[in-house]
């Protein structure tokens, strides 16, 4: 456009301020959104069936723990610095956290560490035998696999509503464990060698209501060699 004089107007001028101020503001913006991100599944969907089927495997991995890293950038949001932290760090020092976002950290940020853990403990054509420093270690603790998964399972089905059955190592012992909702033994001090998710969601298609079915069922997708590398980790943890 142009004026009288047939210098440009200043409409145009003002239209490519205003094009450079909103790109400005859209960079910024994912600059803080992106703090956390969603690792891809390290297998296919399907990798886990008939244990775990694709079509839980998708809902579980793109839907549910997406919403976890979502709502954990939302909480970076409002408190930049937490986001330089890992999601480890920011669990296991809850009290650090600020008190407006503390339990939308403790959830999500929980529902991330779970999940990420969760993923890369099993595989496609898994499950067996333990191998490794860990099977000699269940030997010692719980006599034998079999009686240290019975154990596991009996802990974990009877854990009430939404939570998590861990294997931890305390005081030079394996110990079961449970947690209600996405909390993690970091948060207590114990970094997790196992975790199983038993939230319905990772479950009721295939399995209804009969976690106990999805609690065997999931032994023959266990990773032992990601196992084996989480107990040197939770051996030296402090
Ligand atoms: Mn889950």
């Amino acid at each position: 456009m142009r004026g009288r004089d047939g210098i440009e107007d200043k409409e145009p001028v003002r239209t490519r301020l205003a094009d450079i101020t909103l790109a400005d503001i859209t960079n910024e913006r994912q600059e803080i959104i992106v703090a956390y991100e969603l690792p891809p599944l390290p297998y296919d969907y399907a990798g886990l069936e008939p244990h775990i089927d694709e079509a839980t495997m998708k809902l579980h991995h793109d839907k549910h723990h997406q919403t976890y890293v979502t709502n954990l950038n939302g909480a970076v949001e409002k408190h930049p610095e937490l986001g330089n932290q890992s999601p480890e760090e920011l669990i296991k020092n809850l009290a650090s956290i600020p008190e407006d976002v503390r339990k939308v950290v403790q959830n999500n940020g929980g529902g991330h560490v779970n999940h990420t853990m969760f993923w890369q403990i099993m595989k496609p054509k898994g499950g067996g035998e333990p191998s490794g420093d860990i099977a000699s270690q269940i030997k010692a603790d719980f006599g034998d696999f079999e009686s240290f998964k019975k154990l596991f399972n009996e802990t974990t089905a009877k854990q009430f509503g939404s939570g998590w059955g861990w294997l931890i190592f305390e005081g030079g012992k394996l110990k079961i464990v449970t947690t209600a909702n996405q909390d993690n033994p970091i948060s207590q001090g114990h970094y997790p060698i196992l975790g199983n998710d038993v939230w319905e969601h990772a479950y009721y298609l295939k399995y209804q209501n009969k976690r106990p079915d999805y609690l065997a069922a999931w032994w023959n997708t266990v990773n032992w060699d990601e196992i084996n590398k989480r107990f040197a980790t939770a051996k030296s943890y402090k």
